[in-house]
């Protein structure tokens, strides 16, 4: 079993160097995959330290050569880079560019590829499927890259894809994962808790987005750590904004819109309850429950109080509601 994940291992660096070479080498990966990157603003490198590929647009290109080079088609079945289907092989990633994802200790555990046309069709974006080195609920894309600099500012900046991560990195700002569009996950957060206890999470500005969100925040708060939110500007995210503003007006906009996330989630939430009672009452159950996540008893009692505050009721009533949740869960 150990060396059957050894072989996934390997078959995975080769196919990023692979990857990696067609993309700057080819014609094919210069012409698509590299002027892609380049249009987005990548520079050189910044695409070789994220070790970004290319997928030639075609059926077997990348299986034919690592059976050539004598890697076993079963570990290219089991990573997923290659699909078999009646005793005919298929490469997984066609026409895509690739980000390999890494482990904290920078070995390559899968891929994700990004479709280049605005095909509505296809999926944006394209995985590598679970496997026994790939599980995407236990790994954050860029913490082999950021690992050391979470720890260093004592602050990770949490975002949704890998694009803001990368673009984060060339605006100087280096402790930056991404969830990569997977609901957040407790052995997501662990990986984070291990570095430092402060996480800042950055919505995409589209209100979907972060509703879904709020609720995987309640398990940062279940850690003991402490959770800040900053949102972007309707139709931006991480990587628009970076792009469009300079290193200094970036670190300004996130020092400047850091919010608690309880006020965030207490003044989000006010606003779709209106005056309505019963939608309120909802809400303070809600956010009560959020409160009731925190391990530390002192902490639980300033939320409690600043949230009285917030949305003017008394201090009684949420206690009451907060020592009744305790009580259940501890
Ligand atoms: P880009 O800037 O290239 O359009 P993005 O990162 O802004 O990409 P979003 O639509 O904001 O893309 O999605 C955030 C993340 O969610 C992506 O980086 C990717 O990891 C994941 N994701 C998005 N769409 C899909 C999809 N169709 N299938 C799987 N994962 C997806
Ligand atoms: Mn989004
Ligand atoms: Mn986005
Ligand atoms: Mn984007």
């Amino acid at each position: 079993q150990l060396n059957e994940r050894e072989s996934m291992f390997l078959v995975s660096k080769f196919a990023k160097d692979y990857f990696h070479d067609i993309l700057l080498n080819s014609d094919q990966g210069k012409a698509i995959g590299l002027s892609y990157f380049k249009e987005r603003g990548f520079r050189e490198e910044t695409i070789s330290k994220f070790e970004l590929g290319y997928a030639i647009d075609e059926w077997d290109a990348f299986t034919k050569q690592a059976l050539k080079k004598g890697y076993d088609l079963k570990y290219l079945e089991k990573t997923g880079l290659t699909i078999v289907k009646e005793n005919k092989q298929f490469d997984r990633f066609k026409g895509r560019v690739l980000f390999p994802i890494h482990s904290m200790s920078g070995r390559i555990l899968g891929f994700g590829g990004r479709i280049l046309t605005n095909d509505k069709k296809a999926a944006k974006y394209l995985n590598s499927p679970e496997s026994d080195i790939y599980h995407k609920s236990k790994i954050l894309y860029g913490i082999y890259h950021a690992k050391k600099e979470i720890a260093k500012q004592d602050n990770c900046f949490l975002v949704e894809g890998y694009t803001d991560v990368i673009s984060f990195h060339q605006s100087n700002i280096e402790n930056v994962v991404a969830s990569s569009g997977t609901a957040l996950t407790s052995d997501q957060i662990r990986l984070v808790n291990r570095l430092t206890k402060n996480i800042t999470v950055l919505f995409d500005g589209d209100a979907a987005g972060i509703r879904a969100s709020i609720r995987g925040i309640d398990l940062i708060l279940e850690q003991g750590m402490n959770v800040k939110v900053v949102t972007f500007p309707e139709g931006e995210d991480p990587d628009s904004f970076a792009k469009s503003h300079s290193d200094s007006e970036l670190k300004e906009y996130l020092a400047n819109n850091a919010q608690d996330f309880i006020n965030f989630k207490v003044s989000l939430l006010m606003e779709s309850a209106q005056n309505d009672p019963v939608k309120k009452a909802g809400l303070i159950r809600d956010i009560v429950s959020s409160i009731s996540k925190i391990p530390d008893s002192i902490q639980r009692e300033v939320y409690v109080q600043e949230c009285a505050r917030i949305m003017e009721i008394s201090e009684r009533v949420l206690f009451s509601e907060l020592a009744q949740l305790v009580s259940k869960t501890s």
